[in-house]
């Protein structure tokens, strides 16, 4: 099933125009029959993402941000050795084993920027679960960016309030529509959607993909997926 595919069953479940979060979990229901809280997951696969930046400035766009401000980075690393010929393409300059990852807010379940905020301005949407932020409570005290483990959260330069990625909640999400990333991503390497309903398309992907979560020792249970890069001819 493609991205697309996903993303008009999502349009459908939530209803053309509505700009209420609520029907956000409905998809479990009309589908299953089940009335069960969403878990709203993102993943990111390793494999298909070139590195083009695209959802940096999705997100800049999206969430009137700061210029050159985004709520995602990709960091490019490399296995390659310099001066030696690839082994998979023999090229001494090739692509192959340049890989991007993801850093973002990883939306955790358990989340430390949201237990050790004073004033409640970090917090957890009541009706979705994502982590996200009442900047009219933020004090700028940064307990929060000190507490990530993921150093994903970051002060708006023209706020001075902190802030994360927040699968576009406000932006996005409450008027109907995938996370801005998603829809910007051309090479399909970013699917979000609701990893309890068993129908999803995230759903049926973490079933078949193994995939991982960063840290997953420190007991946060993020949201955020990765589909490791599968190795070319090794
Ligand atoms: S990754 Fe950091 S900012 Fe995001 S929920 Fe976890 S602790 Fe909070
Ligand atoms: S910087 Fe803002 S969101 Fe972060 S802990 Fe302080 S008050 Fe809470
Ligand atoms: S989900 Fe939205 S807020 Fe998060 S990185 Fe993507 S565009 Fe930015």
């Amino acid at each position: 099933m493609s991205e697309n595919i996903e993303r008009r069953r999502f349009l459908k479940c939530l209803g053309a125009g509505s700009l209420m979060l609520a029907p956000l979990g409905c998809s479990v229901k009309e589908q299953t029959g089940q009335d069960a809280a969403p878990h709203y997951v993102m993943v990111f696969d390793q494999n298909k993402c070139v590195g083009c930046g695209g959802c940096k400035e999705a997100c800049n766009k999206a969430n009137n941000l700061p210029e050159g401000r985004s709520r995602v980075i990709l960091e490019q690393q490399s296995s390659a050795v310099a001066g030696q010929a690839c082994p998979h393409c023999g090229k001494t300059d090739c692509d192959c084993q340049r890989k991007y990852v993801r850093v973002s807010c990883q939306q955790c379940k358990n989340a430390p920027c949201v237990s050790v905020c004073p004033t409640g301005a970090a917090h957890r949407d009541p009706k979705t679960g994502i982590v996200t932020m009442d900047a009219s409570k933020c004090a700028g005290c940064k307990y929060c960016i000190a507490a990530c483990p993921y150093n994903a959260r970051y002060i708006n330069s023209e706020t001075d309030v902190a802030d994360n990625c927040d699968f576009c909640l406000q932006s996005k999400l409450a008027k109907g529509e995938l996370p801005a990333c998603v829809q910007e991503c051309r090479y399909d390497a970013l699917v979000f959607g609701d990893a309890n309903d068993p129908n999803s398309y995230v759903s049926r992907l973490l079933a078949v993909k193994d995939s991982v979560r960063v840290k997953a020792h420190l007991g946060t249970e993020p949201s955020l997926r990765y589909i490791p890069i599968v190795k070319l001819g090794v």
